[in-house]
């Protein structure tokens, strides 16, 4: 993710409670009420591992009512007597496991489902869940409202770290990465977007169904669902379908539409340095929204809010930032959100890497710029959940992969990102993880290096 303007974000967090006494007969037990993550208390889900999710929901922006049916496939981790699955805001019709009926009670955002029979173990399962209302958004004071919101034409489902429950029931945390297919039925004339290689559409009786599927691991946050007038532009690159779209209130000729065409090209640039792309497919959409005051790397398709694309210039370093996520974020995702500078760190040095390239100001010179701003009071791991968009984040997380560069070498440094990248593919990772990696690819110690870097509270040398 990258917001329009830096800011502070101001602590408001809000803990959602969730009631979850332990039962039961004949030795299977609740699956745990959330991932355990304490950037995201109430998100995610214990017991099982979600395997794909299929999707077919229905948008009617006349009357702002979603419909839809979610068909998730999954393995239990655990015996369990019942589950959850995260679905904030919309009413659930029915709910069947394995085909059966299954008693279901909704919890405000947490949907407890108790199947007729214990699932044992190591058990695969389905859960069909029937839904549908009015979507709204996840209200956050501190990190900006996340999920579904409805627009003049149409709307937008998008948002980190949480957006997916408020169109879909998920296990909504990254630790649970899962494939997609996702069909959205629009009234006819309406583009609708999302992840993935497109898989075709079809229309009956004023409506058109756009397919999408997405065959790699996606973490939850990273779907996103655009709907509305938008310039669709299809083709290829790599042997692969780039799919980009233009919300048509942005001019056809205008910055953004310049800026999401060179995808391709800033995709070439960042795979020569971090190794081969990791998805089936390519894209960007560009939403005129101005509530989206950020860009979010949803995978294989950012999405760019307008703000990025006001300067009369194009810009591809926002561009660079969400691709280069496609590595370091969406492949290789987060284990939990205290590691998110394993995202945004990397991220931002490939804009600094990008706008070096492409006649932009040199990396040396970003680099002593923002080592002078830095606050080295802020820690860049486990920066708390207010922190975790901030400076400390993105911008001394950048110094800490350039001072690992200069450190090693720019050979060991690209051999352990690409080294790294290729471990964790599709995976998920934590810092410790990145740091054993690094120092067993260099053959020397770096944990102090990047101690100091990346949670020290005095200033190392200038690398
Ligand atoms: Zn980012």
């Amino acid at each position: 993710m990258r917001w329009v303007r830096w800011c502070a974000a101001a602590l408001a967090g809000v803990l959602l409670t969730t009631g979850c006494t332990g039962d039961d007969r004949r030795g299977f037990r609740p699956g745990a009420p959330d991932a355990g993550d304490p950037y995201v208390p109430g998100a995610g889900n214990g017991g099982y591992d979600v395997g794909h999710y299929a999707l077919d929901v229905r948008y009617d922006p006349g009357d702002d009512r979603l419909t839809g049916t979610a068909t998730v496939t999954a393995t239990a981790t655990e015996a369990l007597s019942r589950f959850q699955l995260d679905l904030a805001g919309l009413d659930v019709d029915r709910v069947r496991v394995d085909g059966e009926p299954a008693a279901h009670r909704h919890d405000d955002a947490e949907l407890v489902v108790t199947p007729e029979h214990g699932l044992p173990a190591g058990r695969r399962f389905t859960v069909e869940v029937t839904y549908g209302g009015v979507p709204k958004p996840l209200p956050d004071a501190a990190l900006g409202d996340g999920g579904f919101h409805a627009t003049g034409d149409g709307a937008i489902a998008l948002g980190q770290p949480e957006s997916a429950s408020t169109w879909y029931p998920v296990n909504d945390h990254p630790s649970d990465k899962a494939t997609y297919d996702i069909a959205i039925t629009v009234p006819d004339g309406l583009a609708a977007l999302s992840n993935g290689v497109p898989k075709g559409r079809t229309s009956t009786g004023g409506r058109t169904t756009w397919r999408w599927s997405e065959g790699s691991p996606m973490a939850s946050y990273l779907t996103m669902l655009v709907i509305g007038d938008y310039r669709v532009t299809t083709g290829t690159h790599a042997g692969r379908p780039l799919v980009t779209a233009v919300a048509s209130a942005l001019p056809a000729d205008g910055p953004a539409a310049a800026s999401v065409a060179r995808t391709g090209e800033v995709a070439d640039f960042l795979a020569a340095r971090f190794g081969p792309y990791p998805f089936d497919a390519y894209g960007g959409v560009v939403v005129a929204d101005d509530r989206i005051r950020y860009a979010l790397e949803t995978q294989s398709r950012p999405v760019y809010g307008p703000g990025f694309f006001t300067g009369g210039r194009p810009n591809t370093e926002v561009v660079a930032h969400e691709l280069a996520h496609q590595w370091f974020g969406d492949s290789v995702s987060v284990a939990r959100w205290s590691d998110i500078w394993l995202n945004e760190g990397f991220a931002t040095y490939a804009e600094w890497l990008w706008a070096e390239h492409d006649g932009g100001r040199a990396v040396a010179r970003t680099v002593a710029d923002r080592y002078a701003t830095t606050d080295w009071t802020r820690p860049t791991v486990d920066p708390g959940r207010a922190g975790m968009f901030g400076d400390a984040v993105y911008q001394r997380g950048a110094l800490a992969v350039h001072a690992l560069r200069r450190a090693v070498g720019d050979d060991t440094f690209f051999r352990i990102l690409r080294g790294w990248l290729a471990q964790h593919r599709d995976g998920n990772a934590t810092t410790a993880d990145f740091v054993g990696y690094a120092e067993r690819t260099a053959g020397r110690p770096l944990r102090a290096l990047l101690d100091a870097w990346l949670v020290g509270a005095t200033p190392p040398g200038l690398p």
